[in-house]
């Protein structure tokens, strides 16, 4: 049993005019074994709170914590972030150049693990991850984020799940720019990843149609850089008939 505890957290981000808070009193609770939705609309902070999260540094944390099981997620490199169980998916990939699917995902599991994977194995495992994200195994001989359309960027993040099996998974818009079928096999991925137990899932989402595939436990309305309300799925239901504009003041841009 493990705990991802966000707490009063406050971010800036550096710009021309100088730092702008985005993130202004975020709190959150995941543990182990839940799926929590986090819903809100554009330019409300989300990406912010998972590029936080991660580690990125063109987010400055001005204030609150992050742990995870009680160790300080802030204080600790983006490997160290990964090596302590947390997954997210938007650290690797684009800056990576003329690495190979297969190369970039051997270097991840290195990493995490602390020693490389046995080869052929690891082989098999990666091309049967592949499969069920009904994918052809040339894939992994291609390079990272080259030319991958939204689909594959997005089951090239799953495949990174399901391999690198972490205790906590923080998807950012999982389901955007994908259509129904790609939808469906990126949403059973994430629930292969959850049925095998013990895993927590935060899912970043504009759109309440990823949930009809992937049930969540709980769902926190996210507006204006902190949660606006949480409740149950039936929040996401309310969502789906009512939209953001409840949250959302009048005038104000998105
Ligand atoms: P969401 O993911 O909910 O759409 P974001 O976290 O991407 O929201 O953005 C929240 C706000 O922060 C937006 O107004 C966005 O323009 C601003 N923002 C995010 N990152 C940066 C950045 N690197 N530089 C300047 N502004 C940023
Ligand atoms: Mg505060
Ligand atoms: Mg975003």
């Amino acid at each position: 049993m493990s705990t991802l505890e966000i707490r009063d957290l406050h971010v800036s981000v550096e710009t021309e005019d100088g730092p702008k808070e985005i993130l202004r009193g975020v709190d959150l609770t995941v543990r182990s074994g839940e799926i929590h939705a986090i819903m809100g609309p554009n330019g409300s902070g989300k990406s912010t709170l998972a590029y936080s999260i991660a580690g990125h540094p063109k987010y400055q944390v001005t204030g609150g914590s992050v742990t995870l099981d009680g160790e300080d997620i802030l204080a600790m490199s983006v490997d160290e972030r990964a090596r302590a169980g947390l997954f997210l998916a938007m650290q690797y990939p684009v800056e990576v150049t003329g690495v190979s699917v297969a190369n970039f995902l051997r270097t991840a599991k290195t990493a995490i693990d602390g020693k490389p994977p046995a080869l052929r194995q690891w082989v098999k495992e990666v091309n049967a991850a592949l499969e069920r994200l009904g994918m052809d195994p040339s894939f992994s001989q291609r390079n990272v984020n080259e030319g991958f359309s939204g689909g594959e960027k997005k089951r090239h993040e799953i495949v990174q799940l399901e391999l690198l099996d972490p205790k906590f998974a923080i998807l950012d818009e999982t389901d955007s720019g994908l259509d129904i079928d790609a939808l469906k096999v990126v949403s059973e991925g994430v629930n292969r990843f959850h049925a095998r137990g013990d895993k927590g899932v935060l899912l970043i989402t504009h759109y309440t149609r990823i949930l009809r595939y992937i049930r969540p436990d709980y769902v926190h309305v996210f507006v204006d850089g902190r949660v606006a309300e949480a409740g149950g799925p039936e929040l996401a239901e309310k969502l789906e008939t009512e939209g953001y504009a409840n949250y959302v003041k009048a005038g104000a841009s998105s």
